[in-house]
């Protein structure tokens, strides 16, 4: 049965929403290790789940050969499951034997799954009492990562959120900027040095490299979101008296431009002096879009909801790239966060919050758009039925933020259309 499809109205800020309840085909918040691992040099991850969780995060992260691992699996076994055993013996057990053997660990985070979800094991009480028991060597914090009603990016959005929880407070009437969202350190290091030339400081990121560098937070602090699925985190920086700065998230020549001149704007910057100092990036990135535009401008591309990048992305590659959304679907629709982005959709692409996977193929089938972005587990069998597909969660690995990587960014959207083309001659 085809579903009923709201009907569009011009622009999508105030455009009908699709809410679909449903299977759903994503990756569970425990992914977000992979790439939070790396930005903290000093942390380490302590799932504690099952084998299957430790499984997820074997294959999907791969074995470090040459370096300590900084994640593992605590492993719930069945007697556990069953109520037999005291886990928070086990876990006390655990931690403690991790902290002797590593004492290079200094902020350790119990990450929550779906079995210690389901036997209800307290880790907000755990990592409380293990904080006081290893105080002053490693802090202990806990989030959840479970697969229950979240998708993968939530994952980030908990851990920083715990970590919010967690700040120093800020106690100075200085105003300062914080970058909120994880980044690859070569992109951050960009954003860095473009805040510096525009004279905007004291700047901090969360993540912090480190554990004990982790920025102060208080009602004189404003924050910018450089990933859209940081809603929890934004809200908890908030409760902490933070402002958040609205802006256009930074992909591509126009976004990354919003984002920083909402930075300037906020902290007083001249506009003449603004202009002077983005002209260079923003320049660079417009030039290396176009390379790809003729492959991607009046193609049609579907979003699967998948990684919550899907409403910025769209953006990009509509004012940017000139591709038609056909539908642009999201596990979540934080409308708040993205209404500058909405409002720049083109009016008719349908808007969809959620997943009914069967209903959401029907719809793909009938559109049949050029490129289809989704999860690893629909990309294959889309390629057999001839669509054109791309991988979601490679949008969360590479980096794709700011002037510099908007031309990568353009290109991971056409290589699949280039390889399409290549295969049918
Ligand atoms: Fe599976 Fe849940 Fe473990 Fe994720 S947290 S791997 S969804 S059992």
């Amino acid at each position: 049965m085809t579903p009923a499809l709201p009907a569009t109205t011009p622009g999508c800020d105030a455009a009908p929403v699709l809410r679909e309840r449903g299977q759903r085909e994503v990756f569970c918040g425990l992914t977000g290790i992979i790439w939070l691992h790396r930005k903290v040099q000093d942390a380490f991850f302590l799932v504690v789940g099952s084998r299957t969780c430790a499984h997820l995060l074997q294959s999907a992260a791969g074995v470090m050969i040459f370096a300590e691992p900084r994640f593992a699996t605590a492993i719930i076994e069945e007697r556990d499951l069953a109520g037999m055993a005291d886990c928070n013996e086990e876990l006390d057990r655990v931690v403690d034997r991790l902290l002797a053997r590593r004492p290079d660990i200094k902020l350790l985070f119990l990450v929550g799954s779906c079995p210690s979800e389901v036997i209800k094991l307290d880790l907000t009480r755990a990592a409380a009492r293990l904080s006081v028991k290893h105080a002053g060597v490693t802090k202990i914090l806990n989030y959840s990562g479970s697969g229950i009603e979240t998708t993968f990016t939530e994952g980030e959005d908990a851990c920083l959120a715990a970590l919010v929880a967690d700040l120093p407070a800020d106690t100075t009437d200085a105003p300062s900027l914080m970058i909120v969202g994880a980044l690859p350190d070569v992109v951050e290091d960009q954003f860095l040095r473009l805040f510096a030339d525009l004279g905007i400081a004291p700047v901090h990121v969360l993540p912090a490299r480190r554990a004990d560098d982790m920025p102060p937070v208080g009602p004189h602090t404003r924050f910018l979101l450089a990933q859209p699925f940081l809603g929890e985190t934004a809200r908890t920086l908030e409760d902490r008296g933070a402002r958040r700065l609205d802006a256009l998230f930074p992909f591509g020549a126009e976004g990354t431009t919003d984002w920083l001149h909402a930075a300037a704007r906020s902290f007083g910057i001249d506009e003449m002096h603004f202009r002077r100092v983005i002209a260079p990036g923003r320049e660079r990135a417009k030039r290396a879009i176009e390379h790809s535009r003729d492959r991607l401008a009046g193609k049609r591309i579907t979003f699967l909801p998948d990684s919550q990048l899907e409403v910025p992305l769209a953006r990009f590659l509509a004012t940017e790239a000139g591709m038609i959304p056909v539908e642009v679907g999201t596990p979540y629709l934080h409308r708040r966060h993205l209404a500058g982005e909405l409002a720049l959709l083109p009016a008719g692409t349908l808007l969809s919050e959620g997943q009914d996977v069967d209903r959401q193929l029907d719809r793909l089938r009938a559109a049949r758009p050029d490129l289809t972005v989704c999860g690893l587990g629909l990309a294959n069998p889309l390629e057999a039925e001839g669509l054109t597909t791309k991988w979601a969660i490679e949008l969360v690995f590479s980096p794709i933020h700011g002037f510099d990587q908007a031309g990568d960014l353009a290109e991971l959207f056409a290589r699949p259309l280039r390889r399409r083309d290549v295969l049918r001659v």
